[in-house]
């Protein structure tokens, strides 16, 4: 059963000592509160491979969900298989229920093209939904500074569409104090941020972007969409 005994004013005291907290003690108050029933939700990006390292140490064997699309860069692939052998990580591929062929046969092709909303929904928000609900909380690598959307993103949050507590240990990181851990600790990641990528997701929807632009710029550029749907607004 999910775990609901948590109470606003428990998640204003939590958020008030989590606020200067280190992310280490967050992953750890997390691993203990709720053991197995906890899981990381990452798609490799920088925040997240810092994440998966400290986690690696504290609770190594976190339940790690990532989304395979069918659609990702070949570089995200070869970086979610280095990363897996390199930590060891108990890792769940998360898969929708038709491969890009079949959801090419079932709704024409390239969805993503003309509705990337029920691409992101098909392909993304209801494998993720299915599996978030066999556990009591999740952690993911949401960061204030990455945007003008999650600029105030809590370190912790009830998630009310999953009834579960969502972690946002590095909400007050920032992009700097990420590439400095990942370079103190010789991590690998995704290359194509040699190549002006900011933010990486499916192929067909992620583009370079212009230096110093926002972090989620180069996201599904041709529309007005900024998130695929996993990340709703928060409700404290
Ligand atoms: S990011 Fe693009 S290709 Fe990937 S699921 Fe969303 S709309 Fe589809």
């Amino acid at each position: 059963m999910p775990d609901t005994d948590f109470q606003l004013s428990q998640l204003d005291q939590l958020n008030a000592e989590f606020e200067k907290a280190a992310p280490q003690d967050i992953l750890k108050w997390a691993a203990t509160r709720f053991g197995e029933r906890l899981a990381l939700v990452t798609s490799f990006q920088p925040t997240g491979i810092v994440t998966l390292h400290m986690l690696s140490e504290i609770a190594p064997h976190t339940p790690v969900l990532t989304l395979d699309t069918g659609l990702l860069f070949p570089e995200t692939y070869a970086l979610i298989n280095e990363l897996e052998q390199r930590l060891n990580l108990n890792l769940i591929r998360l898969r929708p229920a038709q491969t890009v062929e079949q959801q090419a046969e079932a709704h024409g092709p390239e969805l993503w093209a003309r509705n990337p909303d029920q691409c992101c929904n098909l392909r993304k928000v209801i494998p993720l939904d299915q599996s978030l609900k066999g556990y009591d909380a999740w952690i993911t690598g949401l960061r204030r500074d990455q945007s003008e959307g999650r600029s105030s993103v809590q370190v912790v949050a009830w998630d009310q569409k999953h009834q579960n507590l969502k972690l946002c240990p590095f909400a007050t990181w920032t992009e700097e104090m990420i590439w400095l851990y990942l370079n103190a600790h010789e991590l690998p990641y995704n290359r194509l941020h040699d190549q002006g990528y900011p933010s990486i997701g499916c192929y067909p929807c992620t583009q370079p972007a212009a230096p110093g632009a926002d972090k989620r710029a180069g996201r599904w550029v041709n529309s007005a969409k900024t998130e695929c749907g996993i990340h709703l607004p928060q409700k404290s």
